[in-house]
């Protein structure tokens, strides 16, 4: 006897009328049109099950906490990190967790299952990181977060110098935290964000950690930090285990340099985030006319054999003032802004909110196949374009073959003469 059995699914890759057996919190068969005994049958008529979505960057420290203690005037990122440093004196822990909690309920109501976040480690007394170990801990039974140690000041600019600020981050990987993080491009200069790549790449290397940097998020061609990134990666043996956040310098490189830089990122095995909703608000700033756009290069790095993922980064904080935890609103706004409009780029779009993050994190057992965790979404949408086209509504929200949330199919209903009474804004 299964436990549940869903049929008459549309699956991302374009089968349809298959149905997906679980037992035990596992998929143990994928077929078409299966029918079997089961405690539950779940008809999905024809609508698209997909693995959940992932976010393999955010800030979940700072999430929710927009307008505390004032908001950003000018809407830059300088401003941005200025304002965290307004607020983080002013943090207590157990507000930190509620809204990080409350952020989680948001997350799995939109099928959203596991999210990498970083988490400012500058603060000597490390209280955002027990905050979110807590929340970690809070959470495992229905979201997975992976923690970043992120020195957001700068470990070597810090104003508590580098020695205390690499003691901060390296206690916070003892804690628990699980990856390395850094900024090189907030460094005093080139050479200091060039050293501080190396030292965090090599801190990695000796605790067997992944590494994952906000790395060049500037206007600047001459950021390029990312080459240094991908050099370390191969000096320390860390190739699969390093993602480059944001690269945003990457758009604003002259093509030359960049049909160099490529290949040395794909030896390298790096990954990529690029963070759609806020880089596309926060570039460009100091730009007139012609206003660059400032995401990285996202297709070419796919066509180069990136590994590459769309992530949210922020929701209601010193940054963003939106956002509401939709990786089909961050994908949807990534096929914009990087042109990825044919149906094969759109698809790719799709998978750099699932598949793709899913690599970064190292998910075991994603996806939707014999054995893998029962962890899925299914969407009110009959494909992965139209679920973009939609920023469709999650219907039903499974984790290890366990419902964790749902809702209404949406429809409006039309008062007009001489023409449907409901429309799905389907064709
Ligand atoms: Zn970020």
């Amino acid at each position: 006897m299964l436990d549940l059995l869903v049929v008459n699914a549309t699956l991302p890759d374009g089968r349809q009328n298959m149905s997906v057996a679980v037992r035990d919190g596992k998929i143990v068969e994928v077929a078409e049109g299966l029918h079997a005994p089961a405690q539950e049958v779940l008809d999905a008529q024809g609508q698209l099950l997909s693995p959940p979505f992932v976010d393999a960057h955010f800030h979940m420290d700072a999430t929710l906490s927009y307008g505390l203690p004032r908001v950003n005037q000018s809407g830059t990122l300088l401003e941005g990190i200025a304002l965290w440093g307004e607020l983080k004196p002013l943090l207590t822990q157990e507000a930190l967790m509620d809204r990080a909690v409350t952020y989680c309920d948001w997350a799995v109501a939109k099928g959203l299952l596991a999210i990498r976040t970083h988490v400012d480690v500058c603060d000597p007394r490390l209280m955002a990181v027990e905050a979110l170990l807590e929340v970690k801990k809070q959470v495992a039974p229905y979201i997975e977060l992976q923690l970043v140690a992120f020195p957001q000041d700068g470990v070597l600019r810090g104003s508590q110098g580098p020695q205390q600020h690499m003691d901060n981050l390296t206690r916070a990987l003892d804690m628990g935290v699980d990856v390395v993080g850094g900024i090189p491009h907030f460094e005093r200069t080139m050479a200091d964000g060039a050293s501080s790549v190396r030292l965090l790449c090599e801190v990695a290397a000796e605790r067997g950690l992944q590494v994952d940097m906000h790395c060049d998020e500037s206007d600047d061609p001459m950021s390029r930090h990312v080459e240094t990134l991908a050099f370390e990666t191969r000096r320390l043996g860390l190739q699969g285990r390093v993602t480059g956040s944001h690269l945003t310098s990457m758009h604003s490189m002259d093509n030359y340099y960049v049909s160099k830089l490529l290949p040395l990122m794909a030896e390298a095995q790096m990954h990529v985030v690029a963070n759609p909703l806020i880089n596309i608000t926060l570039q460009g700033r100091h730009d007139t006319y012609p206003k660059r756009r400032g995401m990285t290069r996202v297709p070419e790095l796919m066509a180069a054999g990136v590994n590459v993922a769309f992530g949210h980064d922020c929701v209601m904080d010193p940054w963003y003032s939106l956002g509401s935890a939709d990786m089909l609103e961050v994908a949807h706004m990534g096929l914009h802004v990087a042109q990825m409009t044919s149906q094969a780029a759109m698809r790719q779009c799709f998978d750099a909110i699932t598949v793709n993050p899913a690599r970064i994190l190292g998910l075991p057992g994603y996806g939707l196949a014999v054995g893998c965790n029962a962890d899925f979404v299914l969407l009110q949408a009959r494909d992965p374009v139209e679920a973009l086209r939609l920023r469709a509504n999650r219907l039903k929200v499974f984790r290890r073959g366990r419902l964790l949330a749902w809702s209404e199919p949406a429809q409006s209903t039309l008062c007009i003469a001489g023409r449907p009474g409901k429309t799905l804004l389907q064709p």
